[in-house]
């Protein structure tokens, strides 16, 4: 929120420090919308000029924003100055640890992909360990590579599936990684030793709708994703819902199907058995397809499906039809229940393409009592994959919107 700067009259320095640096840090979050010319700024935030070019001053001072990019605003009159977050200086890192790949994504102030490195991983249920020294190789290559670059590295964030203790970067429980108290945070930063940023652990999907809310612009969102398990998160008035003990957004662990497969949580019938990336590749294919193989690249895999559902193959098809079906049983009922403006459906939905969701289309309309079922946009993640590891790389730069005077960067 933006504070007033004058007519308090206290004379009191250190209140007057604490204003300026929020309104440093207003200015800042204003820009993660686009590139503005001061006067838009001072306009949007209801800040006198002078202010602002003083704000703008110092955030150009910090090397968090450039100031030499001229464009015309509307196309009619004087070329204004416009004021953009700066590119390639200050980063965040998002890693994600699912069933399938260790993906590491480094984004920009602006939002921007400055690395983007993934790596197949087989897990041992029975030692965390294999999996976390692969993690620890991938984030050390890629600080290697951003500070090569000039990139200084804010923090970083693992991503991982299931119940995280994000006070103390625990992971309680993942069933779908056999782990249960796998202390992330301390082990990974103990492999990257002592000149590694910070290290912070989140839950997958939650971090997953934090990117998805950013790109999607709607203030209520339900976002679901799927590979081996099923999860997602709900937003609401902008406002990520965590729940009394930070665990909404088990979406798949609802019970859809009484008389359903046994899921790894212990329950019967829950929603990702029925639509979980293994169900899917076993209505799809046999045991023995290259589809199933899980020695490949699980995009490779997913765009062989789709090839073949575009060729007409029967079984693919029917598969998809099968799993959109599902998915539209469980997205009623969460659609009837939070009615968002948005449902975006993420991870290996969204690589099944337009077959998949106009069928799922149908079923949410068919299932909502509201007339068009409210309105619901349903639509496919942009992101796909990349989300849960995005979601972390900018759940690292909030730090740095927060707080900007504690993140400067050399200006070359
Ligand atoms: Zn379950």
């Amino acid at each position: 929120m933006l504070t007033a700067g004058s007519g308090t009259g206290s004379g009191d320095a250190a209140a007057r420090g604490a204003i300026r640096r929020n309104n440093v840090s207003v200015v800042l979050r204003h820009l993660r919308r686009g590139a503005r010319s001061r006067t838009e700024i001072s306009r949007d935030l209801g800040l006198p000029n002078s202010t602002v070019s003083k704000l703008v001053g110092e955030l150009v001072e910090l090397g968090l924003v450039t100031d030499d990019e001229r464009r015309r605003a509307g196309g009619i009159g004087r070329p204004h100055q416009a004021v953009a977050l700066r590119t390639g200086a200050r980063c965040g890192l998002g890693v994600e640890i699912s069933v399938n790949y260790i993906r590491v994504i480094a984004l920009d102030l602006p939002g921007g992909v400055v690395l983007d490195d993934r790596a197949p991983v087989e897990h041992d249920r029975r030692d965390h360990h294999a999996t976390l020294d692969l993690a620890a190789d991938l984030v050390a290559a890629a600080l290697t590579a951003l500070r090569a670059t000039g990139t200084a590295v804010t923090g970083v964030t693992v991503a991982t599936p299931g119940h995280v203790d994000r006070d103390t970067g625990v992971v309680r429980l993942a069933t779908n990684l056999g782990w249960s108290d796998v202390p992330v945070a301390a082990e990974l930063a103990d492999r990257l030793g002592p000149d590694a940023p910070p290290v912070r652990v989140d839950n997958d999907a939650r971090l997953g709708t934090v990117a998805e809310h950013r790109v999607a612009h709607v203030p209520s969102l339900l976002y679901l994703t799927g590979e081996v398990g099923v999860a997602g998160g709900i937003v609401v008035d902008d406002t990520l819902v965590l729940g009394a003990a930070h665990a909404a957004g088990e979406l798949g662990h609802m019970p859809l199907d009484p008389r359903g497969a046994v899921c790894p949580c212990g329950q019967r019938g829950c929603f990702e058995t029925m639509v979980g990336l293994g169900t899917f590749l076993s209505y799809a294919a046999d045991a023995t397809d290259p589809l199933r193989d899980q020695h490949r690249d699980l995009e490779e895999r997913l765009a062989l499906g789709t090839a073949r559902a575009a060729a007409g193959d029967a079984r693919t098809i029917r598969a998809i039809d099968r799993i959109a079906a599902d998915l539209g049983l469980g997205l009623g009922l969460l659609v009837n229940v939070l009615d968002p403006a948005v449902v975006v459906l993420g991870g290996y939905f969204s690589h099944l393409g337009e077959a998949l969701l106009s069928r799922v289309r149908a079923e949410v309309t068919g299932r909502v009592l509201a007339p068009h079922a409210g309105g619901c946009d349903v639509r496919l993640s942009r992101l796909g994959f990349t989300a849960a590891a995005r979601g972390a790389a900018e759940t690292v730069l909030d730090d740095v919107f927060t707080d900007p005077a504690s993140f400067a960067v050399p200006i070359p």
